[in-house]
């Protein structure tokens, strides 16, 4: 299977800003922001998505959303409040087969989501 975006991204072989990085986690801000503050919190490891995910991953997927409320809190958003979205699949609106996080914030969410 060809490699996607995110893994170039991790890899350095295509630009991305990224705001944090630990062995196992990679942030960085979308390049379509939604919302004031958009950042993508990706593993390193190649899961697809969330479906894919199986139970040697747990300790992994907890990782992940610790990483994404250290991120929310470094950025300013803690107080505020923020949302975190994991799109799965075409109706969840997934487009890039890399399992994914968003942390969106510095505005008020309306619910639901469109
Ligand atoms: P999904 O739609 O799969 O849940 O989210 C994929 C996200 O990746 C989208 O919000 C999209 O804007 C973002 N994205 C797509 N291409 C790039 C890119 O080259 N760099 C960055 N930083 N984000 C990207």
């Amino acid at each position: 299977m060809s490699r996607t975006l995110f893994e170039k991204i991790i890899a350095r072989e295509i630009p991305a800003d990224i705001v944090f990085e630990d062995d196992a986690v990679l942030a960085f801000r979308d390049i379509h922001p939604q919302a004031p503050t958009h950042v993508l919190v990706i593993p390193k490891k190649v899961i697809p998505r969330i479906a894919e995910a199986g139970s040697a991953d747990q300790d992994l997927l907890g990782r992940l959303l610790l990483s994404a409320a250290q991120v929310a809190e470094r950025l300013g958003l803690k107080s505020g409040g923020y949302r975190l979205v994991i799109n799965n699949g075409p109706h969840g609106g997934e487009t890039v087969p890399h399992l994914h996080c968003h942390l969106l914030g510095g505005r008020p969410m309306t619910w639901p989501p469109g």
